[in-house]
């Protein structure tokens, strides 16, 4: 794989360490953004000639952006195994927003359903359905693992009122995969839908929503483009076109009507109705490259790398004393490359400094937007909670999250574990050093 590590924009950029040298930036934090890859910028200078608004103009150029920014549905669909006579391929800014329109569009035709999602969420698939329909929480184990066992039990519980299980394809905090399909199957024996979150998923693992007559199939998409290497500022929901057809879409305006008078809105078919405003037409472009690029490399081949990456890394961490590991370090298949972990004694936000400044590692500390999540794992009970609450300048509890990327090599997790053993043989120093003395 290293042969692809050109492929990717500023791989060499230098930052500079707290003793005065420069070092090659090590990106450990693909879970919150993948670099571009060069042939994506390269696909957005090719586009500019065309630059033009789609669906709006009848010059050529508007024609033939409008024609490629047409072909990156096909494109999208056919990367995660949706058919358009029957899917809609709707262009957002990213999964959050994808999953927010869906929560919205979602409301008229599930009146006061129960929405089911689970106690290891990104807020972005937890918050947009809070306040809409009744929500519950299926839990996870001991380990952190979505309990299948409590989903049926849910299932049973409010049987013929769950509407829709909505759930991470990989957790942005343990990499651990849900098994989609056999919980596409469970859900929809009891009458539900399933949404799937999939911006850790899509990026690291072959994905296929299959087709509807599958009763495992998975009813709706989200995921992000800047999560696999396109810039920021496009995203994708998936579902079908029927689900779309009825009502007003959430957000209206130019570009979602066939007819309007001063008393009737005559709405066009999605996907269209969805994308109110002048559409994101680059970043479709570009996204559509990245995809390509991602399917000539293979996704069961970046799947398979990166899971030797985490296995390696596992094995290494597992070997240090003083540090905790909140994942099962023999758990190495159904997941992606997401490593949290804390140094005992140690907060997560100066272990990451100290990665940062004494060896150019970007990872993320914290909670990674998953606050209830990481109390659970980290055992915080609900009254350390509450004092957070009633006085914000209390400390987080969180972690140290690496995540990897294709273009991420061994060597590079070397550096990464030569760097935590500096910082475990030095703690006090190190303390002292970096406790109030933030990299920039
Ligand atoms: N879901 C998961 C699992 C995520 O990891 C993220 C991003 N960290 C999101 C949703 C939200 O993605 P975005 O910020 O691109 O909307």
């Amino acid at each position: 794989f290293s042969n692809y590590r050109k492929l990717i924009a500023g791989i060499d950029t230098k930052v500079p360490l707290s003793n005065s040298r420069y070092s090659t930036a090590i990106n450990f934090d693909n879970a919150a953004t993948t670099p571009p890859l060069l042939p994506v910028l390269e696909e957005i200078i090719k586009f500019s000639p065309w630059y033009a608004s789609v669906h709006r103009g009848a010059g050529y150029k508007s024609q033939y952006s409008s024609q490629l920014y047409e072909d990156a549905r096909s494109i999208v669909a056919d990367y995660v195994g949706a058919n358009l006579t029957h899917h809609t391929v709707i262009f957002v800014k990213n999964t959050t927003e994808a999953i927010n329109k869906l929560s919205n569009r979602l409301l008229s035709s599930y009146g006061d359903a129960v929405v089911l999602s689970t106690c290891m969420e990104h807020h972005s698939n937890d918050l947009p359905w809070r306040n809409k329909y009744q929500v519950d929480y299926i839990d996870i184990d001991q380990e952190g693992k979505l309990s299948i066992e409590d989903l049926q039990e849910k299932l049973r519980q409010y049987r013929g009122k769950v509407k829709l299980v909505t759930i991470t394809g990989a957790s942005n905090v343990t990499g651990y995969k849900n098994p989609i399909h056999e919980i596409a199957q469970l859900v929809h024996e009891y009458g539900a839908e399933i949404l799937v979150d999939g911006a850790q998923l899509v990026p690291h693992a072959p994905v296929n929503m299959k087709s509807p007559d599958d009763p495992r199939h998975i009813d709706y998409l989200a995921f992000s483009g800047h999560k696999m290497y396109a810039p920021f500022g496009t995203g994708v929901l998936i579902g079908s076109k029927k689900a779309f057809k009825k009502g007003a879409p959430d957000y209206t305006g130019g570009g979602t009507v066939q007819l309007v008078t001063h008393q009737h809105i005559q709405w066009l078919d999605p996907p269209l109705k969805e994308e109110a405003g002048t559409q994101n037409v680059m970043g479709v472009v570009a996204m559509s490259k990245a995809i390509k690029i991602l399917k000539d490399i293979g996704m069961e081949e970046i799947e398979d790398y990166e899971r030797g990456l985490t296995a390696y890394t596992l094995k290494q961490l597992s070997r240090l004393p003083h540090l905790q590991l909140y994942v099962d370090r023999r758990h190495v298949h159904d997941r992606v490359s997401i490593i949290p972990f804390n140094i005992k004694d140690m907060p997560h936000d100066l272990v990451a400094n100290i990665l940062s400044q004494e060896a150019g590692i970007a990872v993320r500390s914290g909670c990674f937007c998953a606050h209830p999540y990481i109390q659970r794992l980290l055992n915080v009970p609900q009254d350390e909670m509450q004092k957070r609450i009633e006085d914000p300048t209390l400390p987080h509890p969180g972690v140290v999250r690496v995540s990897y990327g294709f273009y991420n090599t061994y060597q590079e997790i070397d550096i990464l574990i030569n760097t935590l053993h500096k910082i475990l043989n030095n703690k006090k120093a190190l303390i002292e050093k970096y406790q109030n003395n933030p990299h920039v």
